[in-house]
């Protein structure tokens, strides 16, 4: 038998139509999601990183079908293609994948206890009922290392930080196999994020989840991931082993990012390659490879050719005309 991933997103497009004037037909789309492909392992972290508006999140939500894929498949263990079922059909695995949102502050609703907040799931699912709810809930608000003795108390009476775990404990309630947490930590306190990364990882280990962790910020994929996506306008441009990204990264953008975190050129003796420019629009990309304009090291073709994403080596792919032949 083949090996039946956790997780398999094959070709994910998400196009949002922009419509130009109030009677026109015709229309743009945003290029927010364009042909994904990517799959992640039991009690695996997936980072995935790229800087703001290069389709993370939407990503993260067509996985879960939050939003629907323009096109592409998503696959849970053996389940059909979550993209084709309806909200109805899709009940028993939204249960296997939950999400982490950015802002605590946002995510939980004002008028909600942190209790309810968390009980909520569990009525949805059917899991539990009266007092075997209530325990379960004060059991949750123990594992994410919060006071079960807080649970009537409202988000406005916690921190940061303890609402975001009031999040990651309303997101475990269901016992999920995948968790996509979208930039968790980037709504915290630096001293603050530490604690919750480490939370997630020994959540990890507790329960064998898999994690699709999010954040523009590499340093902190870095701390928590097996492996690391690199995105960039819509597009996986690197993807591989964490020390292969960290320490020989193929993509010139790659490189970029990595040059911008400090912690890994202590001697500042590597050559400095500044990204220059904004990301461009994902409503008319560039031509050939999307990065070539900001790219230090673009040459002929790279207006002209599109890169293909291969692998170089081993579970590390790229896709860059420098390591293509015959171009
Ligand atoms: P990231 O999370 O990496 O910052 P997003 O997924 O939020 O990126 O956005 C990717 C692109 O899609 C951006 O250009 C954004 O403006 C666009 N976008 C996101 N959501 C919508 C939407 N609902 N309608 C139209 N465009 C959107
Ligand atoms: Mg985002």
């Amino acid at each position: 038998m083949t090996h039946l991933p956790l997780l398999r997103v094959d070709n994910l497009k998400k196009y949002f139509p922009i419509r130009k004037g109030l009677f026109s037909y015709t229309h743009d789309y945003v290029r927010a999601v364009d042909d994904i492909s990517l799959h992640l392992e039991v009690k695996e972290t997936l980072g995935l990183v790229g800087e703001s508006g290069c389709g993370k999140t939407t990503l993260g939500r067509v996985i879960l079908q939050l939003i629907r894929p323009t096109a592409g498949e998503v696959y849970l263990e053996d389940s059909p293609n979550l993209a084709t079922l309806s909200n109805r059909e899709l009940l028993p695995y939204r249960r296997k994948i939950q999400m982490i949102f950015q802002d605590p502050f946002s995510s939980l609703n004002p008028r909600m206890t942190a209790g309810s907040i968390i009980a909520e799931a569990l009525t949805i699912h059917r899991l539990a009922s009266g007092s075997a709810k209530w325990e379960r809930v004060a059991e949750l608000l123990h594992a994410v290392g919060l006071d079960p003795s807080h649970i009537k108390r409202f988000p406005h009476e916690f921190s940061g930080g303890q609402r975001q775990r009031i999040g990651i404990a309303r997101a475990l309630a269901v016992e999920p196999k995948v968790v996509v947490a979208d930039e968790p930590v980037s709504a915290l306190d630096v001293s603050i994020q530490a604690q919750i990364i480490n939370l997630l990882q020994s959540l990890q280990e507790k329960f064998g989840i898999a994690f699709i962790f999010i954040s523009h910020d590499l340093s902190v994929v870095g701390h928590i991931s097996h492996r690391v996506a690199v995105m960039y306008l819509g597009k996986t441009v690197e993807i591989g082993p964490k020390e292969a990204i960290f320490d020989a990264p193929l993509h010139p953008y790659t490189q970029a990012l990595l040059v911008a975190v400090p912690k890994f050129d202590p001697k500042a003796k590597r050559k400095r390659i500044i990204l220059e420019g904004d990301v461009p629009s994902p409503v008319n990309p560039p031509p050939g490879c999307p990065f070539h304009p900001r790219c230090p090291k673009r040459f002929d073709p790279c207006d002209r050719v599109v890169p293909q994403l291969l692998e170089h080596k081993p579970g590390h792919f790229a896709s860059c005309l420098l390591y293509e032949k015959a171009v």
